[in-house]
């Protein structure tokens, strides 16, 4: 589900250095993909399809990594491959295209939800939630304060913060060499 993958993402934030941006877009990425091709257009076969691929990871990653470059990339490899990951519950076409896969009956966007909500994994993810929310405390109070542009100030000033450091270490790197 959607807070358990972002939960993982934010702690991966917290405790591997992944870069915040990339690495919490990635964790929603397959999903976003899948779910606007399934529940959108009505295109594919199943609510996991593309976006939970090996071959997709790899793709976006590289692009990732053209774009923005190497920590990004692994940031958003990280965090794809974790969400690919998580979903091993069900079914995950790691290797579609090139594999057939048997999908199981498509169920209605209701009753996908219901089960999603009643399996017992869900106990695991509400535990990564609420680790998430004591890892980001500082930004959430902000939130509990009911003051919305605080939160997005304190968000903002912690990516930017986020870059600032790895400025400095890599100043840090050149002035030392
Ligand atoms: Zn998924």
């Amino acid at each position: 589900m959607l807070f358990g993958h972002l939960a993982i993402s934010a702690l991966q934030h917290r405790y591997l250095n992944a870069e915040f941006v990339p690495v919490m877009v990635a964790a929603v990425m397959p999903d976003a993909i899948d779910k606007v091709l399934y529940y959108g257009i009505g295109q594919t076969p199943s609510g996991r399809l593309w976006g939970h691929t090996l071959l997709v990871a790899l793709l976006s990653s590289a692009i990732v990594l053209l774009v923005f470059g190497k920590r990004s990339a692994t940031s958003w490899a990280l965090g794809y491959l974790s969400h690919l990951i998580a979903d091993i519950g069900g079914m995950v076409p790691w290797l579609y295209p090139f594999v057939t896969y048997e999908f199981p009956r498509p169920e209605s966007f209701g009753t996908t939800l219901w089960m999603s909500l009643t399996r017992p994994g869900i106990l695991i993810e509400i535990l990564l939630v609420i680790w998430a929310f004591i890892a980001f405390r500082p930004i959430l109070q902000a939130l509990f304060e009911k003051s919305p542009p605080l939160t997005l100030r304190a968000l903002n000033g912690y990516i930017r913060d986020g870059r600032q450091r790895k400025h400095h270490r890599v100043q840090g790197k050149a002035s030392k060499s």
